[in-house]
């Protein structure tokens, strides 16, 4: 089995000319172009040793990117580890490992790369029952990782009917890498529950696995209250809402395709169709209409997509939240609760905490934290790049 494209080749050699040292032996695994002496033409995804500053002594191995603004993905900092097959089995294999700790037969969608956050830079993994959906992060990803050798040790590691892979370029939604095309949605289970996935057309790889513990602690709120869950998507919270005994749910969602199949997830579980209303809306303009017409809930969920992409654009993102929070509690009950995360990476913990907080006064309440939750642990992420603790997740109580 081959698992790195790269691993006959000879490492070229890069060289710091900043002392990221520390913070590269700490785990940080992202060298920046312009910490570098000279980028060189190579092929994208050629393993590379990284020289520190000074002597030139070699810190580190990874492979390399000569074009992108990331140059450099560290593999490893131990001394005399070379990045050979062996080497990806084994952080395959500890990835595996944690997942097998984390879940049972009730759940059987799941990450099992998690890329940088399992130790194998570039490459994602959800595994959706016997499908897997494979993402792998840029050209040098593809140039280091040897794909065919990969699906082999998913195939054979995890005894999958299918493997696909998700192409970030518009033309091209993906492709077949093993068994058929999953062109009908593939069923898991999520805490018991039953759900599907587009793993072809659907967002991310067809479903917000990273919501997963999310959606199980909101149940503790809804018994007999009406749910508002906004940015709904295939109705993830909604249904585990109905589950826990909420007495009405509102999913509303600007995809309508999302939308139709939040009321397949909903009579999938069993749950009265009278009990789910399905809108198809913009979730601004939404809130600002049942403002207007003084409608209002007792749990209200707001999950929006990333209001920042980039750095550049963080301030007007964090205006879009506490705009949004502000709207979302207008809506809510005295004593109610109102969830709101943020899967932007740009924006941090503090960031959001303060863009909440203007929110709730801006809707002139007062509101209680009740928890603030971030991703689970099947996406883990290295403890010294928060960047790649990207999901927030905070449920408030708004008082009065
Ligand atoms: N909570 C969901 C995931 C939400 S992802 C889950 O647990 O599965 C964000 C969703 O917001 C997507 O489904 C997207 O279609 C929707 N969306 C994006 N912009 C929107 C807008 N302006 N109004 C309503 N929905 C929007």
């Amino acid at each position: 089995m081959l698992l790195l494209r790269a691993s006959d080749q000879k490492p070229i050699k890069l060289q710091l000319r900043r002392d990221l040292v520390r913070s590269i032996k700490r785990g940080h695994s992202w060298v920046y172009a312009d910490a570098l002496r000279a980028t060189p033409p190579a092929q994208p995804g050629t393993t590379a040793i990284l020289l520190d500053n000074r002597g030139g002594r070699e810190i580190a191995r990874g492979y390399y990117d000569p074009k992108g603004a990331i140059a450099l993905r560290v593999c490893t900092t131990q001394r005399g580890e070379v990045l050979t097959d062996l080497w990806a089995v084994k952080r395959m294999q500890r990835a595996q490992a944690l997942r097998q700790n984390l879940f049972d037969a009730d759940t059987t969608a799941y990450r099992l790369f998690n890329g940088e956050g399992d130790g194998l830079p570039g490459l994602i993994c959800d595994i959706y029952a016997d499908a897997a959906v494979l993402k792998l992060d840029g050209e040098a990803a593809r140039g280091f990782w040897h794909v065919e050798g990969i699906v082999e040790w998913l195939v054979d590691n995890l005894g999958l009917r299918l493997v696909y892979e998700r192409l970030r370029d518009a033309d091209h939604r993906g492709r077949s890498l093993f068994g058929p095309e999953p062109d009908t949605p593939v069923h898991f289970l999520e805490y018991g529950l039953p759900f599907t996935a587009d793993l072809v057309r659907g967002q991310k790889t067809g479903f917000f696995l990273d919501q997963r513990g999310n959606r199980r602690r909101i149940q503790k709120y809804v018994s007999s209250k009406k749910v508002l869950n906004l940015f709904g998507y295939t109705g993830g919270f909604s249904v585990y809402a109905g589950v826990a005994g909420a007495a009405h749910v509102t999913t509303v969602d600007s995809a309508q395709p999302a939308l139709d199949v939040s009321e397949v997830h909903w009579s999938l579980n069993n749950l009265p169709p009278e009990q789910h209303t399905a809108i198809h809306a913009d979730a601004f303009e939404f809130l600002e209409t049942a403002i207007g017409n003084h409608k209002s809930w007792d749990v209200t969920i707001l999950d929006p997509p990333s209001f920042a992409p980039s750095k550049k654009v963080l301030p007007q993102a964090l205006k879009a939240y506490t705009k949004l929070i502000a709207a979302g509690a207008s809506v809510t009950n005295p004593n109610g609760i109102l969830a709101v995360g943020s899967c932007s990476s740009h924006v941090t913990l503090n960031d959001f905490m303060s863009a909440i907080e203007e929110g709730i006064s801006v809707a002139k309440r007062t509101a209680t934290t009740l928890g603030i939750h971030s991703q689970p642990a099947d996406h883990p992420a290295p403890l010294t790049m928060p960047e790649f603790r990207y999901l927030k997740f905070v449920i408030l109580r708004v008082d009065a």
